[in-house]
Formats: structure tokens, sequence, C-alpha cells
């Protein structure tokens, strides 16, 4: 399967590491703010509730999490990116996040978000929302 981060990789290729890393000793982190999101938005599109609090700053994380299951979320896109990289400590990204109703398809909605992220040593985190539309 693609995966639903849309990066055009294979899952396996992509994200499956992050998500499936927890479940084992060699537990591998995105390597950068964007790749961390990538990873969270794939997380959201499998439900995966558990990556997105074990990713979310322990400052800003919700003790618990209900995803919605009618939004099928079906197309990321990557508007921008500011710092994030290797030898960074903090960025910024902004992406538009698509979804369709489950129970309707023909309804469709799509959230833009710009996200901050830091990181702590090995391992990006998400921080908060700076902007939503
Ligand atoms: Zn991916």
């Amino acid at each position: 399967m693609r995966c639903p981060c849309n990066s055009g990789e294979s899952y396996e290729g992509c994200c499956a590491k992050y998500l499936n890393g927890l479940d084992t000793d060699l537990v591998a982190y995105p390597p950068t703010a964007e790749a961390l999101m990538r990873s969270r938005y794939t997380a959201f599109a499998l439900g995966d509730v558990r990556y997105l609090l074990h990713s979310w700053h322990p400052d800003t994380r919700p003790a618990t999490l209900e995803l919605d299951p009618d939004q099928q979320w079906y197309l990321l896109e990557i508007l921008s990116t500011s710092q994030g990289g290797y030898f960074d400590d903090s960025g910024v990204v902004s992406f538009r996040a698509s979804y369709r109703s489950a129970t309707n398809r023909k309804r469709r909605d799509s959230l833009t978000e710009t996200s901050s992220f830091v990181r702590d040593g090995k391992q990006w985190l998400y921080l908060d929302a700076l902007e939503i539309s």
C-alpha cells in the first residue's frame, strides 16, 4: 500500500517504521519536523491514537484523544516548512489535510494548519498549532 502521507513511497518504506517502531526495541524517529508531521498525518489516517499521543509534547499533550471515525483522511499537502531540519531544535510546518465523510462520500473538507515542533534529543515532537483555518 502507498503511504497515506502522500510521499509517493510505500507505507513500509515510509511512515510504517515510525508507527510500528513503538512496538520494537529499535524505535525509529522521523529525522525532521516535516517527517514527523507526515507520520502524524499517517497516524490520523490509520487511527493510531497511541502514536499521536507518543509524538505530542508532554506540555501540550491531551490525556486522551478521540478521533472522529467519520473523517477519512485522503490527502496531505505540505505548504511550507521553516527550520525543523537535522540540526534544528524547533521547526514550523504548514500543511493542508483533506478528508471525506465515511457516511457521505460526497462531503469533503480540509484543514489548513501551521504547526510548531520541537526536538527532544532524537525525537521530534508536535508542540501546538500556531494557526488553523
Ligand atoms: Zn509516509
